[in-house]
């Protein structure tokens, strides 16, 4: 699926799997954790990220000190110019990236620090996390991102346990 394809099918799906994943807070956190931890491997097995990139195009991570020192560090720059150079503040008072597409994201979509990219990174979409129930609204934002996240909750809507009123 084309980034076009994506972004009419997730918008088409969009009021649907909002009301989808509020239901789920109800539903026993262990049996969400189970099948969204089990659909994260089954699609990321049949995703190609270097062929997306669209996490990296369209959203920034957060960037923690920890982050910022590594990543500075990697690229041979005092933390404090990492800063001045690349982020910004964002509402929450999070250091975010300045701009979209991230500035690290090359032309063939492989990240330019992989060794030193942040913890958010690394983990997103956050599909494989402990209790995911808690990150309902998380989870449909990125069912506009990822197409791997809106995969896997298209794939929870027709698994009977999930069917709800
Ligand atoms: S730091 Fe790397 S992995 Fe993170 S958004 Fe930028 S290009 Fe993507
Ligand atoms: S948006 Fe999802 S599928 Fe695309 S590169 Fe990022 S994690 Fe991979």
């Amino acid at each position: 699926m084309d980034s076009e394809q994506f972004g009419k099918r997730s918008k088409a799906k969009s009021t649907e799997n909002k009301k989808f994943l509020q239901q789920l807070k109800r539903v026993n956190w262990k049996t969400v954790d189970d099948f969204f931890h089990r659909a994260h491997e089954e699609v990321f097995a049949e995703t190609d990220c270097l062929a997306c990139a669209n996490c990296c195009k369209t959203t920034s991570p957060i960037f923690y000190p920890v982050d910022i020192d590594r990543a500075s560090q990697f690229l041979k720059m005092k933390p404090g110019d990492f800063v001045s150079k690349y982020l910004t503040i964002d509402s929450d008072d999070d250091y975010v990236l300045k701009k979209s597409p991230c500035v690290f994201l090359g032309a063939d979509n492989y990240c330019s620090i992989y060794e030193a990219r942040p913890k958010a990174c690394r983990e997103y979409p956050h599909t494989n996390r402990k209790k995911m129930v808690q990150i309902m609204d998380l989870t449909y934002k990125n069912t506009l991102v990822c197409p791997a996240v809106l995969e896997m909750v298209e794939r929870m809507k027709l698994n009977k346990e999930f069917i709800l009123k």
